[in-house]
């Protein structure tokens, strides 16, 4: 998300002290159940260990030798593959942020249509490979008989202190309580849009055997709010888990959720990868040579999210967020036989037209090989077969 963070982050209570260390929760029986391979069974037993970080990151984890790690500035904080990136200049952000306080009459003209979406297709599928936009970058994605969320949110103001914040032009696509059964969950990194802490503890009680994927220094985070299921991973990191490969990678931006964190947990893009489908996650990024490599090495996708939208004022956007040409050209990099259009259209986040970005998106992939068929904007709450 934006710098609307900076303004507000100070007032932020990071977690909710009645979720903290909750006996209950931490002790679940469930806690170990689903996770596989475990390779050390004293890990599962022992009381003076649950609330190890070691419990929790339990799931074998290997090195690709065909991505770096992370890297990490002369302060220890990870940084991007070129070194830090560019926000704009102080007037450039002092303008938009005065501009984001001047939006709260915008008209919703131009944002995404939606449909309704129960969920009952959803819930009885175990064998169609299907994708279904909640909203924003939240994709729940059915394949290889196991359901996924990437970043889900389903608050109305993704914000330190809501109701102050971009509120949402558009309702989620389907009722969380109407979602399957979710396996698991991948985040792409702390921006309030993306890592949303009530929605992922609703999730967390909905299953307790729903593990969530985050990139390194995450974690904690999650289980100060009692959720429990939690695997940090490191770029070029891939675990086995149920019929997937799930692989952490790099991405181009940052992360922030207060004023003394800034760029200490990492952001990142995720692959699922299983015999029969390949799915891309990219999270959220501006445009950079990394997604050449993941084609390379991981490529070919049957399907990759992209997004599309925030980016305008270019000068403070250009490093963090792609445009709609951009994500075309990350969909082509990755190797991506079809693109799927998330991050635009439900929050008030940046300055372009609401209508612009799925526009600009048709028109850049009608003059690739993905052409109209393959480049998939879809209804909020519209389920896709891929
Ligand atoms: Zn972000």
């Amino acid at each position: 998300m934006l710098g609307f963070t900076l303004a507000t982050a100070s007032l932020h209570v990071q977690s909710s002290p009645e979720l903290v260390g909750s006996p209950e929760l931490i002790n679940s029986p469930e806690l170990s159940s689903s996770l596989e391979p475990i390779n050390s069974p004293e890990l599962i037993k022992g009381p003076e260990l649950v609330n190890s970080l070691e419990l929790i990151n339990s799931l074998e984890r290997h090195y690709s030798p065909d991505f770096d790690s992370a890297p990490r500035d002369n302060k220890g904080r990870f940084t991007n593959q070129g070194g830090d990136i560019s926000h704009g200049s102080l007037p450039v952000r002092l303008g938009f942020y005065l501009r984001r306080f001047g939006t709260l009459f915008r008209s919703d003209n131009g944002a995404p249509k939606s449909v309704a979406n129960e969920g009952s297709f959803l819930r009885d599928n175990s064998t169609t490979p299907t994708v279904t936009w909640i909203g924003h970058a939240t994709l729940l994605v059915q394949m290889e008989g196991v359901n996924f969320l990437t970043d889900p949110i389903w608050s109305q103001t993704p914000s330190p202190v809501p109701p102050i914040g971009p509120s949402r032009w558009v309702d989620p696509g389907m009722a969380l309580e109407d979602l399957p059964t979710i396996d698991f969950v991948v985040i792409s990194h702390n921006h309030f849009d993306h890592l949303d802490l009530p929605t992922l503890r609703k999730l967390a009680a909905r299953n307790s055997d729903t593990v969530f994927f985050v990139p390194l220094g995450n974690a904690d985070l999650l289980l100060k709010n009692g959720i429990t299921q939690v695997q940090e991973l490191d770029w070029g990191e891939t675990v086995s888990y149920k019929n997937t490969q799930i692989h952490c990678l790099p991405t181009q931006h940052w992360s922030k959720r207060k004023l003394s964190d800034t760029r200490k947990s990492l952001w990142a893009s995720w692959a699922v990868i299983g015999s029969e489908r390949r799915f891309y996650f990219a999270g959220d990024t501006g445009y950079f040579a990394g997604f050449k490599q993941i084609g390379d090495k991981l490529g070919p996708f049957d399907l990759a999210a992209v997004p599309i939208g925030a980016y305008e004022p270019h000068a403070m956007m250009a490093e963090t967020h792609m445009n709609p040409e951009e994500a075309v050209q990350a969909a082509l990099d990755v190797q991506a036989e079809s693109a799927v259009a998330i991050h635009f259209g439900t929050f008030d986040l940046s300055d372009e037209p609401l209508a612009e970005p799925p526009l600009r998106f048709k028109a850049a992939a009608k003059e690739t090989i993905l052409g109209a068929d393959n480049s998939w904007v879809l209804d909020i709450g519209e389920t896709r077969q891929f």
